[in-house]
């Protein structure tokens, strides 16, 4: 069966690591069977829906390496959505409904107040065309309900009707349509709510199987129905737990909290740290940080997916980030490099990709590497070590072997070893407390710089 799989965010604010959780599971799903990703905008709630955040997802994406095979705007497709509309409401499976938000209210509260299920009673199928055309005449506006298919021949008697799939993430799965409302598809206005525009796309656009959040568990059964009711194949579904924090709060668009733009841009989080923990957390695999979205494709199990929340700790992504950055192989970041100003070529990478907390700390070890020299003077027990060091820093060329036989000969001469040797030539070479193996820095450096900054640090003082 040929795959093809969509991502349907609304772009009404960033995609946090929660949305990153859902595009990774479907772009990996399609990699992993050679198949098509869509990247479809749920845009139909025109007020909430901006161009900035189409926007946004779309350099979301692109950051994450993750490319569309097809875009597709939800708010283009309002003809066939409407199309479908008509199709129900002349299989007579759509019906016109017209209380309002506050009658619907009272109706659940006396329900609940019996012991019962706050479910929709169908009410309006009982109108005669006088009666809705008595309030049409008044200026009300019907929204339009789905007449859920749980009854054999009289709706007022439903029945259990159990709808169930084999979910590829959590397994046999099931609900009963006698315990929902008949969904509201059209809003009074004529606007349509995401269940039924979101199945018609699905089946015109091939959807082969839909993955998303466990929220929508509820949903498939409803939307399994309406698949069925336009007499449209059924796609696989797959539902993901969704991300929590440590304390168990949800993620919202709306706080723009661990957005993928915040990541990227302010806290320096490396794409594949992303995708890792987007892909692997809340799982029975191991959260750990893959070098490209082929290899975390292959590591990838969604049935290996639990059905708890997944908790996770926002600092495993400064973690990840780490270590994918002492892995990365120079060729695969000397444009970044390039980018960013930073020269030094491999030797430089190899010196640093160890010690980065994030990529554009590069950009500061490289000042550290041409200057200006790093300050202060040393303190006055240092200044014997380093008027030793400057006396016998070797001629040039410099390898990685300099460092070594420079200090073995300046404690053979000074007397000194270990931290009261090293310590005070880090901090008069780099100005640092700590930082990369000065084996690896010092050719970088180079013997002229080496040379300013060791009689820097033995200046006078004053
Ligand atoms: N726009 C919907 C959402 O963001 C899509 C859900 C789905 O994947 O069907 O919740």
């Amino acid at each position: 069966m040929s795959v093809t799989v969509r991502f349907a965010p609304s772009p009404t604010g960033y995609l946090h690591l929660g949305n990153a959780r859902t595009l990774v599971l479907n772009a990996l799903f399609a990699r992993q069977h050679q198949g098509r990703f869509i990247l479809r905008l749920d845009d139909t709630d025109r007020e909430r829906s901006t161009p900035e955040f189409a926007r946004a997802i779309r350099e979301d994406l692109a950051w994450l390496g993750i490319v569309p095979d097809r875009l597709v705007h939800q708010s283009a497709r309002a003809p066939e959505h409407r199309s479908a509309a008509e199709r129900l409401k002349a299989y007579g499976v759509l019906y016109p409904c017209y209380e309002t938000a506050e009658e619907l209210e009272y109706k659940r509260r006396r329900q609940r107040a019996k012991g019962l299920p706050p479910i929709y009673d169908r009410a309006a199928l009982k109108m005669t065309a006088g009666g809705r055309a008595v309030l049409e005449a008044d200026g009300r506006r019907p929204h339009w309900r789905f007449l859920l298919p749980n009854f054999t021949s009289d709706p007022f008697h439903t029945e259990s009707r159990i709808v169930s799939w084999t979910d590829v993430v959590r397994g046999p799965q099931s609900v009963d349509l006698a315990t929902l409302s008949d969904p509201v598809l059209v809003r009074g206005d004529g606007s349509f709510l995401y269940t039924l525009p979101s199945v018609v796309d699905d089946i015109e656009l091939g959807i082969s199987h839909v993955i998303r959040g466990d929220d929508h568990v509820t949903n498939t059964g409803v939307q399994i129905a309406l698949f069925q009711a336009l007499g449209a194949a059924v796609p696989q579904f797959g539902h993901h737990n969704l991300l929590v924090l440590a304390d168990g709060s949800a993620l919202s668009k709306r706080t723009g909290a661990l957005s993928l733009k915040s990541l990227r841009e302010e806290e320096g989080i490396e794409p594949m740290a992303v995708a890792s923990l987007a892909a692997l957390i809340g799982s029975a695999d191991r959260v750990e940080p893959l070098p490209d979205l082929d290899s975390l494709a292959a590591h990838l199990h969604l049935d290996h997916i639990s059905r708890a929340p997944a908790r996770f700790d926002p600092h495993e992504l400064h973690t990840l980030t780490h270590h994918l950055l002492k892995n990365r192989p120079f060729a695969d970041v000397a444009r970044r490099l390039a980018g960013l100003g930073v020269e030094g070529g491999e030797a430089f990478w190899e010196a640093v990709r160890g010690n980065l907390g994030r990529f554009d700390e590069a950009v500061d070890w490289w000042q550290v590497v041409i200057g200006p020299p790093p300050g202060p003077e040393a303190a006055a027990e240092d200044r014997p070590v380093l008027e030793m060091a400057r006396a016998l820093l070797p001629q040039e060329p410099f390898d990685s072997a300099t460092y070594g036989g420079w200090t073995r000969a300046i404690a053979a001469a000074a007397g000194v070893k270990g931290r009261a040797l090293h310590h005070p030539l880090r901090l008069a070479l780099t100005g640092r407390e700590a930082g990369p193996e000065l084996a690896r820095l010092l050719p970088l450096i180079g013997r002229n710089r080496a040379l300013e900054r060791l009689e820097r640090a033995c200046a006078p003082v004053g």
